[in-house]
């Protein structure tokens, strides 16, 4: 498999390329052509084995041919457990998406929020977030979440030990249900399972 074959777009082909990677690890090989051809996911991949990539990959493909877009609402939205994670995969966004025009932007917790307000008040399109935070700004009307097209869930497991469950929940509650949800974990039982069945629509399942 290379990444030719999984159809990706070749704005992104051409940032693959740059970034020195020449074949898809397992996680991307399996995931990216049901992401592409629209299905849910649960997918369970340790950090390590390209995950970041897995899921990035196919969320910018959506917005390859996109102009830059006028509107404020994110069409992708990615929660992490943490600051940490959510600046790997801001910076992967933007490695990938390097020749393309998509937008991203993190919002974190423990950051100051007027420099927050200013970026959630320009255009954007991929928003990586912790759900502490975003939740705040979502409840202070500051994010228009009706354009949005994807969900991911980085690291859902992690989310759920500490304690993020009802956050995430609310979050949920303001997103459009029309739209597509991947969901990444370390393991899928007991909770997680529970989280799944609410958040995903008929998911592929895969295990690496
Ligand atoms: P992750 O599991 O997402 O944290 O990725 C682990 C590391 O592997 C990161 O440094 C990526 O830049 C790198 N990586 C991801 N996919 C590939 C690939 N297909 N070929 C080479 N390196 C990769």
């Amino acid at each position: 498999v290379t990444f030719e074959t999984l159809n990706l777009h070749p704005s992104i082909l051409r940032a693959l390329e740059e970034a020195g990677y020449s074949t898809p690890t397992p996680i991307q090989a399996q995931a990216i052509p049901e992401v592409l051809a629209g299905h849910d996911l649960m997918a369970s991949a340790q950090t390590g084995t390209g995950k970041t990539a897995a899921f990035t990959l196919p969320a910018l493909n959506l917005l390859a041919d996109i102009h830059p877009s006028k509107s404020r609402g994110p069409r992708i939205l990615v929660l992490t457990p943490t600051r940490e994670l959510a600046a790997q995969v801001n910076d992967a966004a933007r490695k990938y998406g390097k020749f393309m025009r998509a937008r991203t932007v993190s919002i974190v917790g423990g950051m100051p929020y007027p420099l927050q307000n200013k970026l959630l008040s320009q255009p954007l399109d991929i928003l990586v977030a912790t759900p502490g935070r975003l939740l705040d700004h979502m409840e202070r009307g500051r994010i228009d979440m009706s354009r949005l097209q994807m969900l991911i869930l980085d690291e859902a497991d992690r989310m759920l030990d500490m304690g993020f469950m009802p956050d995430i929940e609310r979050i949920n509650e303001a997103l459009p249900r029309e739209r597509q949800t991947l969901m990444f974990s370390a393991t899928f039982e007991g909770p997680i399972a529970n989280i799944a069945k609410t958040l995903l629509k008929d998911p592929k399942v895969i295990q690496i």
